[in-house]
């Protein structure tokens, strides 16, 4: 294993980093003042400006106009991005919008790509992903409810849906539908291309986060699909095909998100270190002198390195052996690293005393809203009980008894 890094990628983190903080870092205080929309000339010109520096969508495909970056860089870059919630968007690489890229570019038909994927990429529209369901467990998302039935040329959906991240202002939604009830658990549902100004979408409410409902690309929608009809040109892929393109889109997806919270942490570390050095406690002794805060920033530090390594590593596998491969540890980094980042952000708000709870750092915003790490792309448990399987599997007796079939 090789993780030394190129002086290709060496000059390329160093001018991210730049414009992360000069470009980026600057408009967390515009957007928490005005909101998304209300900042949006000023996010749309910080984009301008990425464009400019040839920089734009770092993680797409080399035939949209991306890197062609392997999936060790793609963590390195993605790390730098995430130091700032809004990295990503100002890349033009952000979520839902990149899963959505990745399943258009392989399974799209022209006529998709030409009015979905190359506007999405080149970041004119946003999209969502709409999948899960208020009634509905989503950590089995074989539970849906919500249908597409077929009618003339076209699929009428009825449903309702919730999380839906980016909603609010977004072109289109890629919906989750049960096409085929008799299709089995796995080849019931397809996805479905739904323009969000089609009669039928509607926009219930974004769903308030800890007393934040936010806006624009900064929300989770309750969407009802009524009679909501699309033609059937709209299909993503074959029918019943569904769960398996979901599949293909949440893989990727799973480290994409490990890859960003590391970011997250070391901004977050950096404003520990920073409060902890300068915060004077009496008698010219900084908050850092005293024996728990040194501690919090050594462990803090050990464990933000750890869960790097584990990180690339599940990348360097993937580069090397392909996502299959690393199943298993791309499960572990999923729960590990949120767990890491949940207690690097919370002990830095903790060291910034009542400064850390209020709006005047990012680090409230990170802490409220990076909570449902450990629920999104599928909860803690979830992942721990699959990898204990597996791990159990390996322990099988002699008479080939399994720990779970
Ligand atoms: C910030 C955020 C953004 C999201 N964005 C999107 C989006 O864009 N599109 C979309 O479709 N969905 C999105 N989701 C929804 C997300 O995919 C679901 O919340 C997730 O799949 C869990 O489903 P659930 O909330 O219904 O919880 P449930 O399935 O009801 O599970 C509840 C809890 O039960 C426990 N649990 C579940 N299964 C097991 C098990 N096997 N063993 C032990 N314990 C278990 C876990 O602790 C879990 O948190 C988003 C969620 C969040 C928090």
């Amino acid at each position: 294993m090789d993780f030394s890094i190129s002086d290709r990628m060496q000059g390329l983190l160093a001018q991210i980093n730049e414009l992360i903080e000069t470009v980026v870092f600057p408009l967390e205080r515009l957007v928490a003042d005005k909101g998304f929309f209300g900042a949006e000339a000023e996010l749309n010109a910080a984009r301008d400006k990425i464009k400019a520096a040839g920089l734009w969508a770092p993680n797409a495909p080399e035939d949209l106009g991306g890197m062609g970056l392997t999936m060790v860089e793609h963590g390195m870059v993605s790390e730098a991005l995430g130091r700032s919630p809004f990295g990503h968007y100002v890349f033009g690489c952000q979520a839902p919008d990149a899963g959505n890229i990745e399943i258009l570019h392989k399974y799209g038909t022209d006529e998709q790509k030409d009015r979905f994927l190359k506007p999405l990429v080149a970041g004119e529209i946003r999209s969502c992903f709409s999948m899960t369901e208020p009634a509905n467990a989503g950590s089995n998302p074989t539970m849906l409810s919500c249908t597409a039935v077929k009618d003339g040329d076209d699929y009428v959906i009825n449903g309702r849906k919730w999380f839906t991240t980016a909603a609010d202002g977004a072109a289109f939604a890629v919906v989750m539908a049960v096409t085929n009830p008799d299709g089995g658990k796995h080849g019931k549902a397809t996805q479905i291309i739904v323009p969000t100004n089609t009669p039928g979408f509607n926009l219930v409410r974004n769903i308030p986060i800890m007393g934040h409902a936010g806006e624009g690309w900064f929300s989770h929608a309750e969407i009802e699909y009524k009679d909501c009809r699309v033609p059937q040109s709209n299909r993503l892929g074959a029918e019943g095909s569904g769960f398996m393109i979901a599949q293909e889109r949440l893989g990727p997806g799973r480290i994409h998100h490990c890859m960003r919270w590391i970011g997250i942490c070391e901004r977050a570390f950096d404003l520990m270190c920073q409060r902890a050095a300068t915060r004077d406690m009496g008698g010219g002794k900084p908050l850092g002198s005293k024996q728990i805060v040194a501690a919090w920033i050594a462990e803090s530090r050990a464990k933000i390195n750890a869960a790097r390594y584990m990180v690339l590593h599940a990348a360097w596998t993937i580069d090397q052996q392909g996502f299959y491969a690393a199943r298993e540890e791309v499960s572990l980094i999923k729960f590990y690293v949120a767990d890491v980042m949940m207690e690097v952000v919370d002990r830095a708000v903790q060291t910034h005393g009542a400064l850390g709870i209020t709006d005047d750092t990012v680090l409230s915003f990170f802490y409220a809203h990076e909570r449902g790490a450990r629920i999104y792309d599928g909860p803690d448990e979830v992942h721990k009980v699959v990898v204990a399987r597996r791990i159990m599997n390996q322990y099988a007796d002699a008479t080939g008894n399994k720990a779970h079939s």
